[in-house]
């Protein structure tokens, strides 16, 4: 029987807090616009049903859509993700075009 050992092993680094943000987050983009500076990532569809802030309309339970919140560095991502909003992902590439 062969033996066994641990795949991989991380290197112990201390700079950082124990979040594990990355994987909770899933995929993500980080976008630049003239309001700031925004981390967007695109869901496939959530149990809950949100309004999207661009339209004023129900963002469906279950329809794909877009997550995002400040990347500024302002605030930790703690903070920001607790101010995150959910767009239609038109509504939210349709932002800078509206006023
Ligand atoms: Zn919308």
């Amino acid at each position: 029987m062969p033996s066994r050992r641990p795949s991989r092993r991380r290197p112990r680094d201390g700079s950082h807090p124990p979040l594990d943000l990355d994987r909770a987050l899933g995929q993500m983009r980080a976008e630049s616009g003239p309001d700031g500076e925004w981390s967007v990532r695109t869901v496939r569809g959530s149990e809950k049903q949100y309004l999207c802030p661009g339209c004023n309309q129900q963002i469906p339970a279950g329809t794909g859509h877009v997550v995002v919140w400040r990347n500024d560095s302002w605030f930790s991502d703690e903070h920001a993700l607790g101010e995150r909003r959910h767009w239609h992902s038109g509504c939210w590439r349709a932002r800078g075009r509206r006023r």
